[in-house]
């Protein structure tokens, strides 16, 4: 199988309810991301201006720029069933003064990421005969997590 990656990255926020070291803390990073994608039956276009593509780069750039990119840049992610009322509160002060915040209904560590983006991309990617093979979410650059479609 043939596939391609293409790697993005943004700014955002969180906290991890309950976490016993720093993470507890409202704090941020630079996240980054590896999508790869296959084309479906494995095969590359073998006509016109995508002829030996999996996908044009720009077009997979656009998708992901839509779907995750965009909404999440400079956000806050928080956790709408969070334990932490402290994190509903600052989630809820932001949104008064219009202020980017983008709610979960998970924990938003890099493995729930991982999984949720994978979700949020696939249809837009079935759309189109492309298959979405893995995330990586990295959240720091020593750590990630990676979610593999089961095919
Ligand atoms: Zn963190």
């Amino acid at each position: 199988m043939i596939t391609i990656t293409k790697e993005f990255s943004w700014d955002m926020s969180h906290m991890l309810a309950e976490h016993e070291g720093l993470c507890k803390n409202l704090h941020g990073h630079t996240y980054r991301m590896e999508v790869t994608v296959a084309k479906k039956e494995g095969a590359l276009e073998d006509e016109g201006s995508k002829a030996g593509m999996v996908i044009d780069f720009k077009d997979l750039k656009k998708i992901v720029k839509e779907e995750i990119v965009e909404p999440l840049d400079h956000s806050f992610m928080y956790w709408t069933h969070s334990p932490d009322e402290i994190e509903h509160q600052i989630a809820r002060i932001l949104q008064q003064d219009e202020r980017k915040v983008f709610a979960v209904d998970f924990r938003p560590t890099a493995e729930m990421m991982s999984i949720y983006f994978f979700q949020s991309l696939e249809d837009r990617f079935n759309g189109i005969d492309i298959n979405l093979v893995s995330i990586k979410v990295w959240e720091t650059p020593t750590s990630y997590a990676e979610f593999r479609g089961e095919r």
